[in-house]
């Protein structure tokens, strides 16, 4: 059964796709030259876009556009075009809340009708996953993912937001259901029942797959954090921070792709980012050439997730002190009644809270990368089936712990020294 399409919506081809540049006298002009002097090609990795590469004598640009159905699925699997919406906005909203608001692609244009964002090329940029699994270190990439996560949470939260904007934007971004919809079945049901679409590495996993679903304390554990995700309002989340949305090169780090973007709680993104670094830190071994040769970088990855926190914390303690204007925690009942002291307290106890979510969300995430329906590369791209499986055997006994003891830890060292004795253990299969 074909897609219905809605009036004035084009599907682009490599070819298609020169006229409408053209015929836009702004992006026409960036690009410079007459169609067939562009030069196209669409890259979509993704699991649900095209996006194409276009270069021209005077420049360059990527054009990003949703189909009406899910890519890897094809169109048994109808998926609203109106994500590019939320995608648009989000990228504005992120580059005004983020201080150096060059984290994310500069935006040309965004044509409603087609789903189509025109933006910048990051030419000199790869996807940080493919740096992980290539063992590349980023001396920026903590600084500056703890910067942008602080920034854009806390700003776009009610401990600083304009509570009248701030409710409209709930209720706008309430319309993201598909998107939504999406992560509440593959991340937080799916994985833990039989369900048609996941996978995993079998025969070799079969039986922790059968354990981790008969396991109560993990059932209920994850739905207490889907709980958290469908219920709490507190920021405009990215909602799909992984290692696959940010691109990066020695001297730069971009945030891309938030078109599962909705107001959802704070941990969920800082969550998924700790899920990533430590997939990437158990898929190491698999990736290795000779035994050991990628320790110093696993002592990189885990070393990274701790400056991330520092950096996170240390800048929410910031705005903290500096932003707090919105309805939560009001200076009146602390500052300007020269309690410093009451302050500090509900401070910490915001940060725990968000730390708690943090852990949690960070198994879960961990998990449903590793038994439901997307995987990572990183896992994905170990050829032997028993390396692979060993790889992520450790990761799987690792997402469990985060997600059903998320409150006994109290620092991310804490979750460093986890991962480093379960691989040193190494999970029996
Ligand atoms: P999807 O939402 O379909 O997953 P993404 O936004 O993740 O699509 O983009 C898919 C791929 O396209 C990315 O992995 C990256 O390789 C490339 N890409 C996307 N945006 C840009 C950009 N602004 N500059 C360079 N490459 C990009
Ligand atoms: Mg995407």
């Amino acid at each position: 059964m074909a897609i219905e399409t809605p009036e004035g919506y084009e599907a682009f081809t490599v070819e298609t796709i020169k006229n409408y540049i053209a015929s836009d006298a702004l992006l026409a002009a960036r690009v410079g030259g007459a169609p067939d002097q562009l030069k196209t090609v669409e890259v979509g990795d993704g699991n649900l876009n095209l996006v194409f590469i276009v270069e021209g004598p005077a420049g360059s640009l990527i054009i990003k556009q949703a189909l009406p159905y899910v890519r890897l699925i094809g169109e048994s699997w109808p998926l609203p075009l109106k994500r590019s919406y939320f995608e648009y906005h989000t990228l504005t909203r992120q580059a005004a809340a983020s201080s150096d608001g060059a984290r994310v692609p500069e935006i040309y244009a965004y044509d409603e009708a087609n789903a189509l964002i025109a933006m910048e090329y990051l030419s000199d940029h790869i996807i940080l996953r493919k740096g992980f699994i290539q063992g590349i270190a980023y001396p920026r990439l903590a600084n500056d993912l703890g910067l942008f996560l602080a920034e854009t949470l806390f700003r776009t939260s009610d401990l600083h937001m304009d509570t009248a904007r701030k409710k409209a934007d709930v209720a706008l971004y309430s319309d993201n259901v598909a998107l939504c919809d999406i992560t509440e079945s593959l991340v937080f049901t799916e994985p833990y029942q039989e369900a048609e679409l996941n996978q995993w590495t079998s025969p070799q996993l079969d039986r922790l797959v059968q354990t981790l679903r008969q396991d109560r304390d993990v059932k209920v554990a994850v739905q207490v954090m889907k709980e958290r995700f469908t219920t709490c309002t507190q920021s405009l989340l990215h909602a799909d921070f992984h290692s696959g949305s940010v691109m990066v090169n020695q001297a730069d780090t971009r945030v891309i792709d938030p078109e599962f973007s909705f107001y959802g709680p704070m941990g969920f993104d800082t969550g998924a980012l700790f899920a990533n670094y430590f997939l990437a830190y158990f898929s190491q071994a698999g990736h290795a050439q000779q035994a050991g040769d990628r320790d110093a970088y696993q002592k990189w990855l885990l070393q990274t997730a701790i400056d991330t926190w520092a950096t996170f914390e240390a800048r929410f303690r910031e705005l903290w002190h500096s932003e707090r204007t919105g309805i939560l925690f009001p200076r009146s009942l602390f500052e300007d009644q020269d309690d410093a002291m009451g302050s500090e307290q509900a401070l910490t106890r915001t940060l725990r809270s968000l730390f708690v979510d943090t852990v949690g969300f960070a198994g879960t995430k961990m998990i449903r990368r590793l038994v439901g329906l997307a995987h990572v590369e990183d896992m994905e791209s170990i050829e032997d089936p028993d390396q692979r499986a060993r790889c992520e055997a450790n990761a799987l006994a690792m997402g469990r712990e985060l997600l059903v003891s998320r409150h006994q830890f109290s620092s991310i060292g804490q979750l460093c020294d986890l991962a480093r004795s379960i691989k040193n253990r190494g999970v029996t299969l």
